[in-house]
Order: structure tokens, then sequence, then C-alpha cells
């Protein structure tokens, strides 16, 4: 497969006339990492995406993989592949000439790309599929395929826009595992681009929340997930309140939250909603400035101390559970 290179992004813009999409962002991505770049609908990581594949043209700034500066290069040359999210396979090609399309392309001779096709089909356990045509497999298997069409070039960054949003929430799920998998067994980059905070922390290393086409933040999953610096991170990730405090604006992940009483804690809250989801329960009150805060407490915790609806409430946290944020 490839090679290990670090993959840079230097000051990268693109402008679409008179909209910027991507505004003079900076990222390293160490060689062999699984990075996400996530945020909402529009904030411009397709566009950081096809700028690294070369399927569209750098505004401002560049792109160098293993230091060599590669933003006017074909895609093909590279170094880099893309899976798109509908799949892009050919209809009438059974999946191992859609995997073998680009080694035709070069050139290659037909034994030679079937034997490398098949190795690739292997690798994603899509051998005994490999004379179908696309229209005769499952979402899940038309994603293998496009996944080993993808890696036959040995790419040294693999680059996924929203691969598995066409697929059915059970599938997601097992088809998440398989990639992460799949990128342990190969060690090369995969910089996937997702809007679900959830398919990101499962899979990613690294995690390159964008909004408004800027990094909000990055760095190592954890980190980030635990130290959010601004609130439009610390709302997006999930998991957290957002509370304008005395001292400042504080974000609380809802699984640090106590329940007390009204007098003396942090906050006196009146419960407006309690979601029971099993493993835990999703308590969730109004608290002054209009605002609301979730807790997420264990089953045990809970019910060892039921609350009602409209019951008056403390809510409470570890000093050190708090972070202050920018914004
Ligand atoms: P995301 O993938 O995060 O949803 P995109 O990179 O697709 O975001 O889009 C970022 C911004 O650039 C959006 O405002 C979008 O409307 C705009 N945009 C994307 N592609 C084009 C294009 N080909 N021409 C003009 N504007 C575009
Ligand atoms: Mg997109």
């Amino acid at each position: 497969m490839g090679q290990k290179l670090d993959l840079e992004l230097i000051s990268l813009t693109k402008r679409y006339g008179s909209t910027v999409a991507v505004d003079s962002i900076g990222y390293h991505f160490s060689a062999g990492t699984y990075a996400c770049l996530l945020g909402p609908s529009g904030c411009g990581k397709s566009s950081t995406l096809r700028m690294i594949a070369g399927h569209e043209s750098v505004s401002d700034g560049s792109i160098t993989l293993g230091g060599r500066d590669i933003s006017d290069l074909p895609p093909a040359k590279r170094g880099t592949a893309m899976m798109f999210q509908n799949y892009a396979l050919f209809p009438h090609l059974n999946v191992r000439d859609n995997v073998a399309f680009s080694l035709k392309m070069q050139g290659i001779d037909t034994a030679k790309r079937h034997a490398r096709a098949n190795e690739m089909l292997e690798l994603v356990d899509m051998t005994a599929l490999a004379d179908r045509l696309p229209a005769q497999l499952s979402g899940g298997q038309q994603q293998r395929a496009a996944l080993a069409r993808a890696l036959i070039t040995k790419p040294d960054v693999l680059l996924l826009d929203e691969p598995l949003s066409a697929l059915d929430p059970f599938l997601r799920i097992r088809m998440r595992a398989e990639l992460k998998k799949l990128q342990r067994e190969l060690g090369i980059t995969f910089v996937h681009v997702t809007h679900g905070q959830d398919e990101a922390l499962a899979l990613a290393d690294e995690i390159v929340v964008m909004n408004n086409a800027v990094i909000e933040q990055a760095g190592n999953t954890r980190t980030v997930f635990d130290a959010p610096r601004t609130a439009f991170v610390a709302r997006f990730l999930g998991s957290h309140n957002v509370v304008s405090m005395p001292e400042g604006m504080l974000a609380v992940r809802s699984d640090a939250l106590k329940i007390t009483n009204p007098n003396g804690a942090k906050l006196p809250g009146t419960i407006t909603n309690i979601e029971y989801q099993g493993t835990h329960v999703a308590l969730t009150a109004a608290v002054p400035g209009e605002q609301e805060v979730t807790a997420l407490l264990s089953d045990k915790d809970f019910f060892g101390n039921p609350k009602e609806l409209g019951e008056a409430i403390g809510l409470d946290w570890e000093a050190e559970a708090a972070r202050a944020l920018a914004q």
C-alpha cells in the first residue's frame, strides 16, 4: 500500500465567486492517522476534501504530502484517492471491472489488473460478488466495492466524503467499524468528512471541527471532546451543557452534572423533561437566564432517588469538570 507521509494544509482557501467556502485553514495530518472533518452542512468540509483530492482548484494557499506540494497536480498523480458519498460505481460494469477501472485507464493489461482487483476485493471481503453488477449489491456491498476501487491505486491518503450517509443506521455502525479496521490494517491516512458527531468520535484519532469556512478547533479527539474551546464546539460535539455563569461562559459535560437540593447548588432548576435511555436517564431542567441544562444520570442514580417533572432541584458539578469557553 501507500507510504507513510504527512499531509499538510497551509493557509488553504477556496472561493467560489464571492463565496469564501474555505478561509485560510491550516492543519497537519500525521501519517497513518484516522482524521474526521466534522461540522454542519455548508461549513466547507467537502470543498476542503475536494481540494486535497484535486477535484477542485486551490484558490489560495497550498497542500503538501510528504513535504511535496501537490496543490496543482492532477488527482491521479497526488497519492490520494477519493471515495464518494454516492459511491459513483459504473452501473454497466461488474464489481471487478469497476475496481480495476483506474488501472485500465493507466493501460495495464487485463490479466494484471484483474489480479490486482481480486486482491482488493479480498481485502474488503467481496471476492464472492466480483461478477455482479452494482444494481445487484446491497448498500453495504456497494460501499465495499467503492472502497476497493479507491484503494487499488495504492494511495497514501484515502479521502472519504460522508461515506456512511447512504446506509441505514444499523449498517452505518457496522460499516464504520469495518472502515476503522481497514484503516488500521493499511496504516495509511484516512480523512473522513462527516456532519455526525457520533461517527467522528467513534472513528477519529484526530478531529477537525469546522464552522463557517474555518477550523474552530482541532486535535486529538478525546482532548477536543474533553476541553472544547468555544460554545460552538461544545454544542456541536454534544453531551455538553453551555451555561452562562457570573464568572463567564462554561461547558459542563452532561455526565458531570449532579442533582442536589436547590439550596446552595451552583444552579437551581426546575425539571422540564425526563427521558429514559435504557442505561441512562437524561434529565433536563430550566435554570436561570432562560437556559436549559441536561444531566445524564445512570439508571441506578436516577431510580435510586427518582424525580418528577416540575420538581425543584439543584445542579452541581466539580469545579474541574467545567471548561471556560472563549465565547
Ligand atoms: P460542506 O461539505 O461542509 O457541506 P461545502 O464545501 O460543500 O460544505 O460548501 C461550502 C460552501 O461553499 C457552501 O456555502 C456552498 O454553498 C458553497 N459551494 C460549494 N460548492 C460550490 C460550487 N461548486 N459553487 C459555488 N458554491 C459552492
Ligand atoms: Mg459536503
